[in-house]
C-alpha cells in the first residue's frame, strides 16, 4: 500500500483563490481592502524569506501589505510604539510580528500588545483562552492549515484518535485544541513521553511538530493512519556534497508505505500556513466591519 499524498500546494492555491474572490467582492460591495502589517526585527535569514513570501502572497490576493523592517537593536519601547500605531490604524486588519525576536525583546509582552482582533497569528493570550474555551477567536495559522487538510481528507474527525507530537504554543497545543474541538480523542506527546512509538502506532491521525529531522519512521505509524508533517528541517544533502535539503519530522520514504495519507515536506503544511494567514486577515477585516465572515 502507498499512502495518498496530500498536496498542500494545490490545497493552498484553492484557499488563496477563494480569499482573492472575497477580496474583490469586499472592494466592490463595501469599498474595503483588507490590510496585513508584518513587522520584522533584525536580519534572521529564514525570517526574511518568510516575510518576503508573506508580502508577495498578500499582494497577489489583492490585499494591502504593510512591511515594517526594523534594525536588530530596536528598543522594546520603539517596537511597542509601532504596534500601538498599527493597532489603531483602520487600514490595518491583521498584524503579525515575525518570530523569533532578538533576545533583548520580550516576545510575550510584544505579542500581547497586539489588539486580539488584529492578532492574525492567534498567539495573543486572549485568543489562546478563547480557542480553549470554544469561543470565536483568531486561530494560529499552521494548526488551522493542518485541520483544514484533515477535514478535507476525513470529512468528520469525530471519535478519531489523534496524537500530536510536540507541545509548543505555536503548533502543538493549538493543534490539540482544534482537534479536540472537532471531537477527536487527543493525546499530546513530547520529549518526556514514554512509549511514544507505540502511542503513535495506535493513532488514526499523527501530527508531527517536533523539529527533529525524520524522527518518526514508518514503524511508528499504524496501517492506514493519516500523517501530517509540520516539521521543516534543513539537513546536509545525503547525495549531493555541499548541498542541503529540506525534510520534515517524518521519515517520508518509510512512512508513505504504511500511512493512508501523508503530507510531504516541502509542499504540505508550509504553503497552507501562508494561505491561512491570508484567510485570517480577511476574517479579521470582515469582523471589524461587522460583515458576515467567509466560510
Ligand atoms: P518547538 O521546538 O517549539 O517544539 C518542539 C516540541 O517537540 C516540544 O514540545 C518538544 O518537547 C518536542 N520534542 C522535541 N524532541 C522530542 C522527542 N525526541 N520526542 C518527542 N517530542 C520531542 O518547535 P515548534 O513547535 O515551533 O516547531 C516544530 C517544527 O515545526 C519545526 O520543525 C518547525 O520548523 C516547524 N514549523 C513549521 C511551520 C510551517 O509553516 N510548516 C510553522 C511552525 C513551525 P518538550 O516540550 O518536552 O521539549
Amino acid at each position: 500500500m502507498t499512502a495518498k499524498i496530500i498536496d498542500g500546494k494545490e490545497f493552498a492555491a484553492g484557499v488563496r483563490a477563494k480569499v482573492a474572490e472575497h477580496v474583490v467582492r469586499l472592494k466592490e460591495e463595501n469599498g474595503l481592502v483588507p490590510g496585513l502589517a508584518v513587522v520584522l526585527v533584525g536580519e534572521d535569514p529564514a525570517s526574511q524569506v518568510y516575510v518576503k513570501n508573506k508580502h508577495r502572497s498578500t499582494v497577489e490576493v489583492g490585499m494591502n501589505s504593510f512591511e515594517h523592517r526594523l534594525p536588530a537593536d530596536t528598543s522594546e519601547a520603539d517596537l511597542l510604539a509601532l504596534i500601538d500605531q498599527l493597532n489603531t490604524d483602520p487600514t490595518v486588519h491583521g498584524i503579525l510580528c515575525q518570530l523569533p525576536l532578538p533576545a533583548h525583546l520580550d516576545e510575550e509582552l510584544v505579542i500581547n500588545s497586539i489588539v486580539p482582533e488584529k492578532d492574525v497569528d492567534g498567539f495573543h493570550i486572549s485568543n489562546v483562552g478563547l480557542l480553549n474555551t470554544g469561543q470565536k477567536s483568531m486561530v494560529p495559522c499552521t494548526p488551522l492549515g493542518c485541520l483544514m487538510m484533515l477535514r478535507d481528507h476525513h470529512g468528520s474527525l469525530s471519535g478519531l484518535n489523534a496524537v500530536v507530537v510536540g507541545r509548543s504554543n505555536i503548533v502543538g497545543k493549538p493543534m490539540a485544541s482544534l482537534l479536540l474541538r472537532d471531537s477527536c480523542t487527543v493525546t499530546i506527546a513530547h520529549s518526556r513521553t514514554k512509549n511514544i512509538e507505540a502511542l503513535c502506532r495506535s493513532a488514526d491521525i499523527i501530527v508531527a511538530a517536533v523539529g527533529r529531522p525524520e524522527m518518526i519512521t514508518g514503524d511508528w505509524i499504524g496501517e492506514g493512519a493519516t500523517v501530517i508533517d509540520v516539521g521543516i528541517n534543513r539537513i546536509d544533502h545525503p547525495e549531493k556534497e555541499g548541498k542541503t535539503k529540506l525534510v520534515g519530522d517524518v521519515h517520508f520514504d518509510s512512512a508513505v508505505k504504511v500511512a493512508g495519507a501523508i503530507t510531504p515536506v516541502p509542499g504540505g503544511v508550509g504553503p497552507m500556513t501562508i494561505a491561512c494567514l491570508l484567510a485570517s486577515t480577511l476574517t479579521a477585516c470582515c469582523r471589524s466591519n461587522g460583515l458576515s465572515e467567509p466560510e
